[in-house]
């Protein structure tokens, strides 16, 4: 906190007693005991506050009274993924590294990579915080035709373009949020307090991907980005857990999720044989999409996984570079999926 220049020769009431005045250095400066408190202004901050000049007193009966009105601090949540990004920031708070959060929150679709659980079950061990898992139902029955909650992926459609990427929203953001505001005291239908912050809610995103930092949408939550204030790329992040000696987190993604690179597809088809093998059913499975899912060109698309639309266990997964398919992640997730 920034030095009050009220320090300078000003005279505050220090104990309530009418009548009496002491110096700041008898009294204490109320700036002092600000950040016990929890509040982050100055003095000059509650002179305005309460229609004072900067010359008034303030006694001390006022000033508790004003600091008692004085929403709480946001709580700090944070949004982890169990990949390499946001694991690197639960274990920093592990190790005191950096302040640890009230708690960290998982949104599971049911349908992430095996050793992503594997990987989730060994660093909730490590954490003294505790870490939520929320979950809207699994994303993969739910994305097949005829079910009744229909989840739109980001299929490639033969037409062009892509289908309209909901999943991030239906099962990460939301489950997230609606945790936060039990954790931050909002009860059902209670509207949040226009103005005021009540969460801050981290997110693992790195110098590399900084496109994918985006606000949140919801006026009462803060979305920070650790990393970024650091300046970490997710190599950084990799360097960061080989010196301390910890477990290298996996990229945590639902398996069939079309955003894959084909480095990702590559490492799915040659370790996991049995997600790969989903993954290709799924891809197959979802070819006639639904009714309302046009093309540019036609009344219906069929939708693929790969974005050269042609069945997932067809495509040539050679390299990145000479087949065109880097990471959608980067400029098309919203900072939930993948870290
Ligand atoms: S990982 Fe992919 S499929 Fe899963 S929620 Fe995120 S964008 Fe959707």
């Amino acid at each position: 906190m920034s030095a009050c220049s009220n320090r300078q020769g000003r005279q505050h009431q220090g104990d309530g007693k009418p009548g009496i005045t002491l110096t700041i250095e008898q009294a204490g400066h109320p700036c002092d005991s600000l950040p016990a408190a929890g509040a982050y202004y100055n003095a000059h901050n509650t002179n305005r506050l309460l229609g004072m000049t900067p010359s008034d007193h303030i006694s001390n009966q006022d000033y508790h009274a004003w600091l008692e009105e004085q929403p709480p601090d946001p709580v700090e949540i944070l949004s982890l993924g169990a990949g390499v990004q946001s694991s690197t920031l639960a274990l920093m708070a592990a190790r005191g590294d950096i302040k640890p959060p009230k708690a960290a929150i998982f949104a599971d679709t049911g349908w992430e990579p095996a050793k992503v659980y594997d990987y989730l079950e060994w660093l909730e061990g490590q954490l003294p915080f505790p870490v939520y898992k929320v979950s809207r139902g699994n994303i993969r029955d739910q994305a097949k035709p005829g079910s009744p909650r229909f989840a739109s992926l980001p299929f490639f459609m033969d037409g062009g373009g892509m289908a309209r990427r909901q999943c991030t929203a239906e099962f990460k953001i939301d489950p997230v949020n609606r945790k936060i505001r039990e954790l931050v005291g909002l009860k059902k239908g209670e509207r949040a307090k226009r103005n005021r912050i009540y969460a801050n809610v981290w997110i693992g995103i790195t110098t590399d991907e900084a496109i994918r930092m985006k606000p949140s949408r919801l006026k009462w939550i803060e979305n920070q980005w650790p990393l970024i204030d650091k300046r970490m790329s997710r190599n950084d992040c990799l360097q960061w857990f080989i010196k301390h000696g910890y477990r290298t987190p996996p990229k945590s993604a639902c398996i069939g999720c079309p955003y894959h690179s084909n480095a990702t597809w590559r490492e799915l088809r040659d370790n996991s044989p049995e997600e790969w093998a989903d993954a290709v059913a799924f891809d197959y499975e979802m070819r006639d999409g639904f009714r309302g899912m046009k093309g540019k060109n036609t009344l219906k698309s069929k939708l693929y996984l790969h974005s050269q639309r042609i069945p997932l266990d067809q495509v040539d997964l050679s390299t990145d570079l000479d087949r065109g398919q880097m990471s959608l992640f980067g400029n098309e997730c919203e900072g939930m999926c993948g870290v």
